[in-house]
């Protein structure tokens, strides 16, 4: 007879029992197990993978949560979310990111990634309230794909996402000037019809930018998706310029083919780009330097211990890793592919997996057969979707309960029209 092992999936007690001593796992830093809103009027990310990452001036700031929520245990808030969702009924839906921490997924009545969240809010039209458990830009999404009348919440305003900020709309705008300049006039076809170059934007970036990609001719893409983008984008221009995330964009260009010497690097803060102008004119894809700081975290001396102490071990990571992690690693995949390959693998298998910590602790709970852990020993979680507390989403709920819609995300008709052409562009994309 086999006994499966209980997980708690909780990346809060983890913290808590470290705090405690009754655990000796690393952290990145022990403030992580006090509530967010000790750091929601302070510039910067707040403690987690994100806290090193600059954050934009005019990045949102969050109100002071009511002391009432603040201070109130996690079984207390655990009861008061349930029972604010019991009273809303259909008029709300929840919806957790694959990021989350487990004290908020629980109440989600969806729980993937950022679009198939977005998605699954398509499917509850009448709902007044699209509570989103995730960051800045999915709610944004969230509220591009939504119903005018449908009110798309952020328990915490302050839930941004460091990578989202590192492209922002003026800098894009100032690239794409220079970009002319080196390449002459960006929208008009050679004589093979390829214009010299095409925007795509990868999901996790603000609705601005989408705007930006879907003003000049340009696609969104997923983690799921970016090879099947990427093909669109060639079949219309000579180049693509790729942002934020350089490793997504890198790390999918090379599976295609594409010399790393043909992907030259636009850092922002830097004329043309910190590039040549040949380089560029040569470029295939040209990168932006953005980059997910929870990714970046995972390393080739991580994957090579977890094959010397679990011989046989399978190891996959998010295509937001460094280009030398994924060639290091048996697989690379999207959370979706990661969720996907460990519920296919039917013999008790030893995972080591280079993503989010809550979700890594989530999939062991949910496959006690397999011995599934995070390749980087700290615990460290995105900083960004650290701040939805369970406080937060207790105190979003019953103010809707009392008929006030608190921290509504809403994109401008001008901005939101050209981002649902890009969107659109994505969804009619299809793998060849
Ligand atoms: S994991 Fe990385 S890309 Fe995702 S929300 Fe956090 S910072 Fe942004």
């Amino acid at each position: 007879m086999s006994l499966l092992r209980s997980i708690d999936p909780s990346v809060d007690h983890a913290l808590q029992a470290i705090i405690a001593g009754t655990s000796l796992d690393p952290t990145c830093t022990t403030d992580l197990a006090v509530g967010p809103w000790d750091f929601d009027s302070r510039p910067g990310y707040g403690p987690g993978s994100s806290m090193g990452d600059v954050i934009p001036v005019g990045a949102p700031r969050q109100g002071e949560l009511p002391a009432a929520y603040r201070e109130a245990g996690e079984d207390e808030l655990d009861a008061r979310i349930h029972a604010a969702k019991q009273t809303l009924g259909d008029r709300v839906v929840v919806l957790g990111h694959f990021y989350q921490r487990e004290e908020v997924v629980r109440h989600a009545d969806y729980v993937g990634d950022s679009f198939q969240l977005a998605n699954a809010a398509l499917e509850h039209p009448d709902a007044e309230a699209i509570v989103f458990c995730g960051v800045h830009f999915m709610a944004e999404t969230a509220d591009l794909l939504s119903g005018p009348d449908q009110a798309v919440v952020l328990p915490n305003l302050a839930a941004g996402c460091s990578m989202a900020d590192m492209a922002d709309i003026d800098q894009v705008e100032d690239c794409w000037e220079q970009l002319a300049e080196v390449l002459g006039p960006l929208d008009e076809p050679d004589a093979d019809g390829l214009v010299p170059v095409i925007p795509v934007t990868y999901m996790n970036s603000s609705a601005a930018i989408k705007g930006f990609v879907g003003r000049h001719g340009g696609i969104v893409c997923t983690s799921s998706n970016a090879a099947t983008v990427l093909e669109w984008a060639f079949a219309r221009g000579r180049r693509v310029l790729f942002f934020p995330d350089q490793h997504l964009g890198r790390n999918t260009a090379k599976a295609m083919g594409v010399p790393l010497e043909r992907m030259p690097m636009w850092n922002p803060r830097r004329p043309l780009g910190g590039s040549r102008a040949d380089e560029l004119r040569d470029g295939r894809v040209i990168l932006w330097h953005g980059f997910c700081s929870v990714h970046r975290r995972f390393t080739v001396d991580q994957i090579e211990q977890a094959r010397a102490e679990h011989p046989g071990v399978r190891v996959i990571v998010h295509p937001e890793c460094p280009v030398e992690v994924v060639d290091a690693a048996d697989e690379a995949g999207s959370t979706d592919y990661i969720r996907k390959a460990i519920a296919a693998a039917t013999e008790p298998t030893t995972f080591a997996i280079g993503t989010e910590i809550n979700l890594v602790r989530r999939l062991a709970a949910q496959h006690p057969q397999h011995e599934i852990f995070c390749l980087d020993p700290v615990v460290c979680p995105c900083s960004t979707m650290y701040r939805i507390h369970p406080g937060y989403l207790a105190w979003v709920l019953e103010e809707l309960v009392a008929g006030r819609v608190q921290n509504r995300i809403r994109v401008a008709d001008d901005v939101a029209q050209p981002a649902r052409v890009a969107l659109q562009r994505m969804l009619a994309a299809r793998p060849r």
